[in-house]
């Protein structure tokens, strides 16, 4: 059985050992769903690249360094989804706010539905689906390919809201991140990539499944049309300004579960640590397994920093905390779009209240891709040679 271990060590000896396998093999065996304890043919990193433990570009580098970046290009593409889908997001915010709303708000309506308890569950007629709701919520992980058919017979078949799917699956995994999450569950349902939905198919189900439940004849609505909505996400929009630390200034860092990878940044010198607690995934609870994830993965950062840092919850505290070590900057590295920027968000009038300016650090990589977010991931995958160059890769 796969398990995770919430430090930087393990997830370096998971690349190593995956690295092998990242050229051909992947290309080969990465649509195979070989269910729990089989997932070998792909990396099973996300969850620490989830929470930066490990960046993209450590990634990227050791793949193409083995295999070459033509045998490595597809592995390579699949890890430039996750930058595309930061970026996306961070350039049309309205759509996380969008999730956030409409999920909190039919959620007193669905929440005590025997229909959705029957999904959430594993008791629907589907015993496909059902062993992957087991696997979800007992390994806190599921195969790209089980995720997209999952969220197809979700929407599609069961007709639950994609909201409430995108909800069960960002409680469960230890990956879950507001924008692949999000974005993919919104791309099955035809709303990423308007009126292109993914329609989860019996015979390709079979195909790509090993040693897991036979779909029944009929079973799954082969033929749906995809969802519409009112809501526009809009174009584009230019990514956020944040402040730059201001050199000189006596500054605490600020770790939060978006980065754990502070050393490879050029932060300046800090006089004490914190680290943002937050369980802000949804309303409902979220797994233990992924709470106490996020908490080892910060205890973990801190150690390699060899500092001892101070937990805080909201913006009073931080203020406090930033107060009590007589600093005026907090610094951070860049926070995208998810609960924890709300949560930042939310901490700005006690931060301002007390003089202290809130600066963000954003990665090399982040500000090469996320430009070219602005429409589908074919222009970053076309742009993907280029970028490595830039980034000397
Ligand atoms: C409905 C749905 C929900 C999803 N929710 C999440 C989520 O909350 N968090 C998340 O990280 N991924 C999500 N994904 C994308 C993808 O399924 C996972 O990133 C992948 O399965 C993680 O397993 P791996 O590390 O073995 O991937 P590998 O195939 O080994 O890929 C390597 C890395 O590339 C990135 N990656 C690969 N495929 C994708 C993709 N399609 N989109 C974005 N990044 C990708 C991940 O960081 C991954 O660790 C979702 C996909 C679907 C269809």
């Amino acid at each position: 059985m796969q398990t995770f271990i919430p430090t930087r060590a393990a997830a370096l000896s998971r690349l190593t050992a995956f690295v092998p396998k990242a050229g051909r093999a992947y290309a080969h065996g990465r649509n195979t769903d070989f269910g729990r304890g089989g997932h070998d043919a792909v990396s099973t990193l996300s969850p620490y690249t989830r929470r930066r433990l490990l960046t993209e570009r450590e990634i990227v580098e050791a793949a193409v360094a083995a295999h070459g970046r033509e045998e490595a290009e597809k592995y390579v593409s699949e890890v430039f989804w996750r930058t595309y889908f930061k970026g996306w997001l961070e350039r049309r915010p309205g759509v996380w706010d969008h999730y956030t709303t409409t999920r909190d708000a039919m959620l007193p309506a669905w929440e005590g539905k025997p229909f959705l308890r029957r999904a959430e569950e594993g008791r629907t007629d589907i015993a496909l689906f059902n062993d992957w709701v087991e696997e979800l919520v007992e390994t806190n992980y599921l195969h790209n390919h089980a995720r997209m058919w999952f969220a197809s017979i979700w929407i599609f078949t069961l007709r639950l809201p994609w909201q409430l799917g995108a909800d069960f699956f960002a409680r469960h995994l230890l990956d879950g991140d507001p924008a692949s999450n999000t974005l993919s569950w919104r791309w099955v349902a035809g709303l990423h990539t308007k009126g292109k939905h993914y329609l989860a198919q019996r015979s390709n189900i079979d195909r790509f499944t090993r040693g897991r439940p036979a779909v029944d004849p009929g079973q799954l609505d082969e033929t749906a049309e995809p969802l519409d909505e009112t809501f526009d996400p809009g174009p584009a929009l230019p990514v956020r300004d944040h402040r730059a630390p201001e050199p000189g200034r006596r500054s605490v860092l600020l770790l939060t579960m978006e980065d754990c990878h502070p050393e490879s940044l050029d932060l300046p010198e800090t006089a004490a640590t914190a680290i943002l607690s937050v369980d802000d995934r949804s309303p409902r609870p979220t797994a233990r397994a992924v709470l106490d994830f996020d908490a080892a993965a910060l205890d973990d950062t801190a150690r390699r920093l060899g500092v001892a840092a101070e937990r805080v919850a909201d913006g009073e505290a931080l203020a406090a905390f930033a107060t009590r070590h007589d600093a005026t900057q907090i610094v951070t590295p860049f926070v995208p779009r998810g609960p924890t920027h709300d949560r930042l968000t939310a901490a700005r009038p006690s931060l301002d209240a007390a003089g202290i300016a809130l600066a963000e650090v954003r990665r090399d990589w982040d500000a090469q891709v996320w430009p070219k977010a602005t429409a589908g991931f074919f222009k970053i995958k076309k742009a993907i040679p280029r970028i490595l160059d830039t980034m000397d890769v």
